[in-house]
Protein backbone atom coordinates (compact mmCIF):
# COMPACT_ATOMS: atom_id res chain seq x y z
CA UNK A 1 0.00 0.00 0.00
CA UNK A 2 1.09 3.63 -0.31
CA UNK A 3 0.45 6.24 2.31
CA UNK A 4 -1.80 9.06 2.46
CA UNK A 5 -0.02 12.13 1.30
CA UNK A 6 1.38 14.09 3.52
CA UNK A 7 4.19 17.29 3.03
CA UNK A 8 7.65 16.64 4.43
CA UNK A 9 10.22 19.28 5.99
CA UNK A 10 13.93 18.33 7.14
CA UNK A 11 14.73 21.18 9.32
CA UNK A 12 18.69 21.45 9.22
CA UNK A 13 18.71 23.15 13.01
CA UNK A 14 16.82 22.05 16.51
CA UNK A 15 15.13 25.18 16.59
CA UNK A 16 13.40 25.12 13.55
CA UNK A 17 12.80 21.40 14.19
CA UNK A 18 10.95 22.78 17.22
CA UNK A 19 9.30 25.52 15.81
CA UNK A 20 8.13 23.48 12.69
CA UNK A 21 6.18 20.81 15.85
CA UNK A 22 4.82 23.38 17.70
CA UNK A 23 2.80 25.00 14.94
CA UNK A 24 2.03 22.09 12.96
CA UNK A 25 -0.37 20.53 15.09
CA UNK A 26 -0.70 17.39 12.75
CA UNK A 27 3.05 16.74 12.64
CA UNK A 28 5.50 13.23 13.25
CA UNK A 29 9.16 13.08 13.58
CA UNK A 30 10.93 10.96 11.07
CA UNK A 31 13.76 8.96 12.49
CA UNK A 32 15.26 5.87 11.29
CA UNK A 33 11.50 5.72 9.93
CA UNK A 34 11.59 1.53 10.70
CA UNK A 35 8.48 1.99 12.74
CA UNK A 36 7.19 4.79 11.17
CA UNK A 37 6.68 4.49 7.51
CA UNK A 38 5.13 0.54 7.98
CA UNK A 39 2.24 2.68 9.89
CA UNK A 40 2.34 4.90 7.20
CA UNK A 41 1.96 2.69 4.23
CA UNK A 42 -0.36 0.14 5.78
CA UNK A 43 -2.52 3.78 6.54
CA UNK A 44 -2.28 2.65 10.28
CA UNK A 45 -0.23 6.60 10.64
CA UNK A 46 -1.91 9.41 8.05
CA UNK A 47 -0.19 12.38 9.59
CA UNK A 48 -0.38 15.90 8.08
CA UNK A 49 3.56 16.41 7.90
CA UNK A 50 6.56 14.21 8.71
CA UNK A 51 9.39 16.09 10.32
CA UNK A 52 12.43 14.81 9.47
CA UNK A 53 15.23 14.90 12.07
CA UNK A 54 18.12 13.38 10.12
CA UNK A 55 19.74 16.49 9.14
CA UNK A 56 19.81 17.82 12.05
CA UNK A 57 23.49 18.72 14.00
CA UNK A 58 24.11 17.12 17.44
CA UNK A 59 21.98 14.16 17.95
CA UNK A 60 24.41 11.41 16.75
CA UNK A 61 26.67 11.55 19.73
CA UNK A 62 27.15 8.78 22.75
CA UNK A 63 28.69 10.29 25.65
CA UNK A 64 29.97 8.09 28.81
CA UNK A 65 30.87 8.71 31.77
CA UNK A 66 30.98 6.98 35.84
CA UNK A 67 27.53 7.72 36.10
CA UNK A 68 25.74 6.35 32.78
CA UNK A 69 25.52 6.58 29.43
CA UNK A 70 23.62 9.35 27.13
CA UNK A 71 22.91 8.61 23.50
CA UNK A 72 21.05 11.22 21.03
CA UNK A 73 18.04 10.52 18.89
CA UNK A 74 20.03 10.02 15.78
CA UNK A 75 22.28 7.49 16.95
CA UNK A 76 21.36 3.98 15.12
CA UNK A 77 20.73 0.93 16.69
CA UNK A 78 23.95 -0.80 15.58
CA UNK A 79 26.00 2.39 16.49
CA UNK A 80 25.24 1.92 19.98
CA UNK A 81 25.39 -1.33 20.15
CA UNK A 82 29.39 -1.46 18.59
CA UNK A 83 30.26 1.49 20.94
CA UNK A 84 33.29 0.15 23.30
CA UNK A 85 32.68 2.78 26.32
CA UNK A 86 28.51 2.09 26.36
CA UNK A 87 29.25 -1.51 26.38
CA UNK A 88 31.56 -1.21 29.29
CA UNK A 89 29.47 1.25 31.09
CA UNK A 90 26.29 -0.40 31.16
CA UNK A 91 26.68 -3.76 29.19
CA UNK A 92 22.73 -4.56 28.72
CA UNK A 93 22.59 -2.22 26.08
CA UNK A 94 24.69 -4.07 24.08
CA UNK A 95 23.45 -7.39 25.12
CA UNK A 96 19.63 -6.25 24.49
CA UNK A 97 20.46 -4.09 21.19
CA UNK A 98 22.04 -7.56 19.36
CA UNK A 99 18.39 -8.99 19.87
CA UNK A 100 16.49 -6.14 18.14
CA UNK A 101 15.43 -6.90 14.44
CA UNK A 102 18.00 -7.83 11.57
CA UNK A 103 21.37 -5.50 11.26
CA UNK A 104 19.65 -4.02 8.58
CA UNK A 105 17.48 -2.28 10.30
CA UNK A 106 20.01 -2.14 13.56
CA UNK A 107 21.67 -0.17 10.77
CA UNK A 108 19.06 2.51 10.32
CA UNK A 109 16.66 2.53 13.30
CA UNK A 110 17.51 4.53 15.90
CA UNK A 111 17.24 3.25 19.77
CA UNK A 112 15.50 6.30 20.94
CA UNK A 113 12.85 6.31 17.96
CA UNK A 114 12.53 2.73 19.52
CA UNK A 115 12.25 4.02 22.88
CA UNK A 116 9.59 7.07 22.18
CA UNK A 117 7.91 4.24 19.50
CA UNK A 118 7.36 2.54 23.31
CA UNK A 119 6.16 -1.36 21.11
CA UNK A 120 5.73 -3.26 24.20
CA UNK A 121 7.16 -6.44 22.14
CA UNK A 122 10.59 -4.18 21.81
CA UNK A 123 13.58 -4.68 23.32
CA UNK A 124 14.80 -0.65 24.41
CA UNK A 125 11.72 0.38 26.22
CA UNK A 126 11.71 -2.36 28.55
CA UNK A 127 15.97 -1.89 28.85
CA UNK A 128 15.03 1.81 29.64
CA UNK A 129 12.24 1.09 32.41
CA UNK A 130 14.36 -1.86 34.07
CA UNK A 131 17.97 0.29 34.61
CA UNK A 132 16.07 3.51 35.70
CA UNK A 133 16.89 5.34 32.46
CA UNK A 134 15.08 8.77 31.30
CA UNK A 135 14.50 11.17 28.05
CA UNK A 136 15.20 13.93 27.49
CA UNK A 137 12.49 16.08 25.28
CA UNK A 138 12.37 19.51 23.86
CA UNK A 139 10.22 22.03 22.74
CA UNK A 140 10.00 25.77 22.17
CA UNK A 141 9.04 26.36 25.65
CA UNK A 142 12.32 24.58 27.13
CA UNK A 143 13.53 21.01 27.90
CA UNK A 144 12.54 18.47 30.17
CA UNK A 145 13.53 14.99 31.50
CA UNK A 146 11.12 11.86 31.91
CA UNK A 147 11.91 9.41 33.91
CA UNK A 148 11.26 5.68 32.50
CA UNK A 149 8.69 4.86 34.89
CA UNK A 150 6.35 7.88 33.57
CA UNK A 151 7.37 7.53 30.07
CA UNK A 152 4.92 4.54 29.07
CA UNK A 153 1.72 5.25 30.30
CA UNK A 154 -0.35 3.00 28.29
CA UNK A 155 0.19 0.50 25.10
CA UNK A 156 1.99 2.10 22.02
CA UNK A 157 2.19 5.48 23.97
CA UNK A 158 5.04 7.56 25.19
CA UNK A 159 4.80 10.57 26.98
CA UNK A 160 6.75 12.28 24.12
CA UNK A 161 3.92 15.38 23.57
CA UNK A 162 3.32 15.61 19.65
CA UNK A 163 5.24 19.52 20.15
CA UNK A 164 8.10 17.83 21.55
CA UNK A 165 11.30 16.14 20.16
CA UNK A 166 13.01 13.52 22.19
CA UNK A 167 16.60 14.48 22.19
CA UNK A 168 18.72 11.99 23.56
CA UNK A 169 18.25 9.10 26.35
CA UNK A 170 20.14 8.48 29.36
CA UNK A 171 21.02 5.22 31.41
CA UNK A 172 22.73 4.43 34.72
CA UNK A 173 25.96 2.79 34.53
CA UNK A 174 25.91 -0.43 36.07
CA UNK A 175 26.19 -0.77 39.74
CA UNK A 176 29.50 -2.29 41.32
CA UNK A 177 28.86 -6.44 42.10
CA UNK A 178 25.99 -6.42 39.79
CA UNK A 179 25.69 -8.51 36.65
CA UNK A 180 23.15 -8.70 33.62
CA UNK A 181 21.22 -10.77 31.46
CA UNK A 182 18.94 -10.66 28.47
CA UNK A 183 17.17 -13.67 26.93
CA UNK A 184 14.34 -14.37 24.53
CA UNK A 185 12.02 -16.70 22.54
CA UNK A 186 10.99 -15.53 19.38
CA UNK A 187 9.35 -17.82 16.33
CA UNK A 188 12.44 -16.78 13.91
CA UNK A 189 15.76 -14.87 14.47
CA UNK A 190 15.02 -10.99 14.23
CA UNK A 191 11.29 -11.33 14.57
CA UNK A 192 9.57 -9.25 17.67
CA UNK A 193 9.60 -11.76 20.39
CA UNK A 194 7.16 -13.65 22.00
CA UNK A 195 7.98 -12.98 25.27
CA UNK A 196 11.27 -11.53 26.43
CA UNK A 197 12.69 -10.97 30.07
CA UNK A 198 16.02 -9.12 31.07
CA UNK A 199 17.59 -9.03 34.78
CA UNK A 200 20.35 -6.94 37.12
CA UNK A 201 21.30 -9.05 39.77
CA UNK A 202 23.14 -7.29 42.31
CA UNK A 203 25.84 -8.84 44.26
CA UNK A 204 28.08 -8.00 47.79
CA UNK A 205 30.95 -10.68 48.05
CA UNK A 206 29.14 -13.17 46.10
CA UNK A 207 25.85 -13.12 47.71
CA UNK A 208 22.65 -11.78 45.91
CA UNK A 209 21.36 -8.43 47.49
CA UNK A 210 18.81 -7.51 44.87
CA UNK A 211 17.16 -9.11 41.69
CA UNK A 212 14.96 -7.02 39.13
CA UNK A 213 13.57 -8.46 36.05
CA UNK A 214 11.78 -6.54 33.06
CA UNK A 215 9.37 -8.07 30.56
CA UNK A 216 8.49 -7.34 27.28
CA UNK A 217 6.01 -8.93 24.70
CA UNK A 218 4.23 -10.17 28.19
CA UNK A 219 1.84 -7.42 29.40
CA UNK A 220 0.49 -4.45 27.36
CA UNK A 221 3.26 -1.58 28.45
CA UNK A 222 6.98 -2.86 29.49
CA UNK A 223 6.77 -4.19 32.85
CA UNK A 224 9.41 -4.81 35.86
CA UNK A 225 9.26 -6.31 38.88
CA UNK A 226 11.29 -6.29 41.57
CA UNK A 227 11.84 -9.97 42.86
CA UNK A 228 14.51 -9.48 45.44
CA UNK A 229 12.47 -11.06 48.23
CA UNK A 230 12.94 -14.57 46.76
CA UNK A 231 16.48 -14.29 47.08
CA UNK A 232 17.02 -13.92 51.08
CA UNK A 233 19.84 -16.99 50.92
CA UNK A 234 21.79 -14.63 48.82
CA UNK A 235 22.34 -17.20 46.38
CA UNK A 236 20.18 -18.55 42.67
CA UNK A 237 19.44 -21.93 44.18
CA UNK A 238 16.69 -23.87 42.52
CA UNK A 239 13.87 -22.65 45.38
CA UNK A 240 14.84 -19.44 45.12
CA UNK A 241 14.36 -19.27 41.56
CA UNK A 242 11.30 -21.08 41.66
CA UNK A 243 10.27 -18.36 44.03
CA UNK A 244 11.33 -15.72 41.32
CA UNK A 245 9.16 -16.82 38.38
CA UNK A 246 6.65 -16.99 41.21
CA UNK A 247 6.51 -14.02 42.08
CA UNK A 248 7.18 -12.37 39.07
CA UNK A 249 3.65 -14.44 37.36
CA UNK A 250 1.70 -12.85 40.54
CA UNK A 251 2.79 -9.62 39.21
CA UNK A 252 2.24 -10.23 35.47
CA UNK A 253 -0.87 -10.57 33.29
CA UNK A 254 0.06 -12.18 30.16
CA UNK A 255 -1.82 -10.91 27.14
CA UNK A 256 -3.66 -13.24 24.47
CA UNK A 257 -3.03 -12.83 20.90
CA UNK A 258 -2.41 -13.72 17.72
CA UNK A 259 0.93 -14.73 18.08
CA UNK A 260 0.56 -16.53 21.11
CA UNK A 261 -1.43 -17.44 24.00
CA UNK A 262 -1.44 -15.97 27.54
CA UNK A 263 -0.83 -19.83 29.21
CA UNK A 264 2.31 -19.96 26.71
CA UNK A 265 3.99 -16.88 27.07
CA UNK A 266 3.06 -17.57 31.37
CA UNK A 267 5.19 -20.29 30.43
CA UNK A 268 7.77 -18.21 28.47
CA UNK A 269 8.37 -16.14 31.16
CA UNK A 270 8.27 -18.84 33.76
CA UNK A 271 11.05 -20.57 32.20
CA UNK A 272 13.01 -17.10 30.62
CA UNK A 273 12.79 -15.29 34.77
CA UNK A 274 14.45 -18.60 36.01
CA UNK A 275 17.32 -18.49 32.86
CA UNK A 276 18.29 -14.87 33.13
CA UNK A 277 18.37 -14.81 36.58
CA UNK A 278 21.03 -17.59 36.94
CA UNK A 279 22.88 -16.00 34.12
CA UNK A 280 22.88 -12.02 35.42
CA UNK A 281 24.49 -13.84 38.52
CA UNK A 282 26.70 -15.47 36.90
CA UNK A 283 27.74 -12.19 34.68
CA UNK A 284 28.36 -10.25 38.27
CA UNK A 285 30.49 -13.10 39.13
CA UNK A 286 32.20 -13.03 36.61
CA UNK A 287 33.20 -9.16 36.62
CA UNK A 288 33.99 -9.28 40.01
CA UNK A 289 36.02 -12.44 39.50
CA UNK A 290 34.96 -14.43 42.70
CA UNK A 291 33.10 -17.80 43.58
CA UNK A 292 29.79 -17.12 44.87
CA UNK A 293 28.54 -18.80 48.23
CA UNK A 294 27.78 -22.27 49.05
CA UNK A 295 24.49 -22.65 48.94
C1 LIG B 1 10.91 -5.98 9.95
C2 LIG B 1 11.15 -5.22 11.24
C3 LIG B 1 11.45 -5.92 12.39
C4 LIG B 1 11.66 -5.23 13.58
N1 LIG B 1 11.96 -5.96 14.68
C5 LIG B 1 12.17 -5.32 15.85
C6 LIG B 1 12.49 -6.03 17.04
O1 LIG B 1 12.62 -7.25 17.05
N2 LIG B 1 12.67 -5.32 18.18
C7 LIG B 1 12.55 -3.95 18.21
O2 LIG B 1 12.72 -3.35 19.26
N3 LIG B 1 12.27 -3.25 17.11
C8 LIG B 1 12.08 -3.88 15.93
N4 LIG B 1 11.80 -3.14 14.80
C9 LIG B 1 11.67 -1.64 14.92
C10 LIG B 1 13.03 -0.94 14.85
O3 LIG B 1 13.80 -1.30 15.97
C11 LIG B 1 12.90 0.60 14.79
O4 LIG B 1 14.19 1.08 14.65
C12 LIG B 1 12.28 1.33 15.96
O5 LIG B 1 11.06 0.86 16.39
C13 LIG B 1 11.95 2.79 15.66
O6 LIG B 1 13.09 3.56 15.46
P1 LIG B 1 13.17 4.51 14.22
O7 LIG B 1 14.35 5.38 14.44
O8 LIG B 1 13.14 3.72 12.97
O9 LIG B 1 11.85 5.42 14.40
P2 LIG B 1 10.76 5.90 13.35
O10 LIG B 1 10.18 4.73 12.63
O11 LIG B 1 11.30 7.01 12.53
O12 LIG B 1 9.68 6.50 14.37
C14 LIG B 1 8.92 5.66 15.22
C15 LIG B 1 7.97 6.52 16.08
O13 LIG B 1 8.72 7.26 17.05
C16 LIG B 1 8.59 8.68 16.81
N5 LIG B 1 9.93 9.24 16.99
C17 LIG B 1 11.10 8.71 16.53
N6 LIG B 1 12.14 9.43 16.95
C18 LIG B 1 11.63 10.45 17.68
C19 LIG B 1 12.20 11.53 18.39
N7 LIG B 1 13.53 11.71 18.46
N8 LIG B 1 11.38 12.40 19.04
C20 LIG B 1 10.03 12.22 18.99
N9 LIG B 1 9.42 11.21 18.34
C21 LIG B 1 10.21 10.33 17.70
C22 LIG B 1 8.06 8.81 15.40
O14 LIG B 1 7.32 10.01 15.23
C23 LIG B 1 7.21 7.58 15.28
O15 LIG B 1 5.97 7.78 15.92
C24 LIG B 1 11.57 -3.79 13.61
C25 LIG B 1 11.27 -3.09 12.44
C26 LIG B 1 11.07 -3.78 11.26
C27 LIG B 1 10.76 -2.98 10.01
Amino acid sequence: MKPAPFSYARPTTLEEALEVLGTSGDAKVLAGGQSLVPLLSMRLAAPGLLVDINGLPGLSQVDCDSRGVRFGALVRHAELMADADAARVQPLLAKALGLVAHGTIRNRGTTVGSIVHADPAAEMPMVLRLLGGSITVASTGGTREIGAEEFFPGPMESSVRTDELAVSAWVPALADGAGVAVDEVARRHGDYALCGVAAVVGTEGGRITSVRAGYLSVCEVPTVVDLSEAFAAGTADEESLDAAADLALGALEPEDDIHASAAYRTQLARTLTRRVIRAAHDDALDRAGKEGPTP
